[in-house]
């Protein structure tokens, strides 16, 4: 063996020792299987913590075939979808659907109702003429979105329970279910994962964060809230919970700024422009993730009062709604569980 190969062979040695040394006594380290893949238009990554790889493993591929099949059937971005099919049909006819795509258009009525539709599913007309995140991101003239307007209108949207079927009344609307289905996803990933028998993960589906248990040292799981004013992975907070949801909706990750303003990619469907109700990050902490999902979206659009009131009617749903005056708002659920990072933000709790 030459010299440089044995020095290279020492260092690895000493490196791996030094490594497996660092993480004796780490239960969280050794136990931890992770994966990350780009689905829904976004990074999903798993963290998984059992003892037994092989069955985390398993949970793992289980739940990432079911994202697929999920985005197989209500993606707008591929060539054909369930969804597709709906917005090639508006104005024509029903189409059938499976009970996936059913419950998630039907729990995208339920909250466009709830919300008085700020919450829209049928706000695709106006989210493809601006483009918002792709290359044709453009600000598109006032006549342009005035025209638009009367096409948005979740009462168009007819649901045939009996036979799973959906038509959308008048030509020219079409639905997208952007707000929601990523928390569909998320819930369905929870399931898949405890009935596999994992009883401690976390997994980050590009903002819907979804949880099981707690840490394996029965400690919560630290949820850190992107600070909207800063780069990536800044946080202004941290939350802490136990098998529960955490969706955040933004306006810092789709968007373009033209003449110093910014353009970001949540509707508000009655402008047709993004919405300015004062909000610029609201999370939602729900059991469910679909109804994070929605509500945040929801909130985002209605702004702080109208937000705030709606969710103090909800049971077991709480609120992180920060302003663009540097203010963050918080549930009084959330007391005991959040913490302020940045100072430069101004802590208001509010009681239900
Ligand atoms: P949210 O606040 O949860 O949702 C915002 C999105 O909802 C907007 O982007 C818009 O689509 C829609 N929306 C805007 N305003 C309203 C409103 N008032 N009411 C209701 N809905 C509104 N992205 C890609 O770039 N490429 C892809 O191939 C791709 N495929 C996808 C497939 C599926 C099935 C899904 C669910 C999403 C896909 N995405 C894709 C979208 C991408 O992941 C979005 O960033 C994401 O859906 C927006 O989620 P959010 O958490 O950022 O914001
Ligand atoms: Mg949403």
């Amino acid at each position: 063996m030459k010299k440089s190969m044995i020095f290279v062979t020492i260092l690895i040695i000493i490196i791996t020792t030094l490594l497996s040394c660092n993480n004796k006594g780490n239960k969280e380290n050794e136990n931890i299987i992770q994966e990350e893949i780009f689905a829904l238009g976004t990074i999903i990554e798993f963290k998984i913590y059992d003892e037994d790889s092989k069955k985390a493993k398993k949970a793992i591929d289980e739940s990432i075939w079911r994202i697929r099949e999920i985005e197989e059937k209500m993606t707008i971005n591929k060539e054909k979808s369930e969804v597709i099919s709906i917005n090639q049909n508006a104005g024509i006819d029903f189409v059938n659907v499976s009970p996936d795509t059913f419950f998630v258009i039907q729990k995208s009525s339920e909250y466009s109702k709830l919300s008085e539709g700020a919450f829209d599913l049928t706000v695709e007309p106006l989210v493809k003429l601006w483009g918002i995140g792709t290359k044709d991101a453009r600000i598109p003239k006032k006549e342009e979105i005035d025209s638009l307007l009367s096409l948005i209108n979740y009462e168009d949207l007819l649901l045939d329970e009996k036979n799973l079927s959906v038509k959308l009344r008048n030509k020219g609307q079409a639905i997208d279910l952007g707000a929601i289905a990523k928390g569909y996803a998320g819930d369905e990933v929870k399931r898949i994962l405890t009935n596999n028998g994992i009883d401690t993960a976390f997994v980050n589906l590009g903002g819907n964060v979804v949880t099981i248990g707690t840490k394996l040292d029965g400690s919560p799981w630290r949820i850190g809230i992107q600070n909207p004013l800063d780069e990536r992975g800044s946080h202004l907070a941290i939350i802490e919970i136990k098998d529960r949801a955490v969706v955040t909706s933004g306006n810092y990750e789709r968007y373009f700024i033209e003449d110093g303003k910014k353009y970001h990619h949540i509707m508000n469907p009655k402008t047709g422009y993004p919405a300015e109700e004062g909000i610029i990050s609201s999370t939602i902490v729900s059991d469910s993730s679909i109804d994070a999902d929605a509500l945040s979206t929801s909130l985002y659009v209605m702004g702080l009062e109208k937000g705030l009131s709606l969710i103090e009617k909800m049971e077991n749903v709480e609120a992180v709604i920060i302003t663009d005056d540097n203010k963050v708002y918080i549930t009084a659920g959330l007391k005991d569980s959040f913490k302020l990072t940045n100072p430069k933000f101004d802590l208001i709790e509010k009681n239900n």
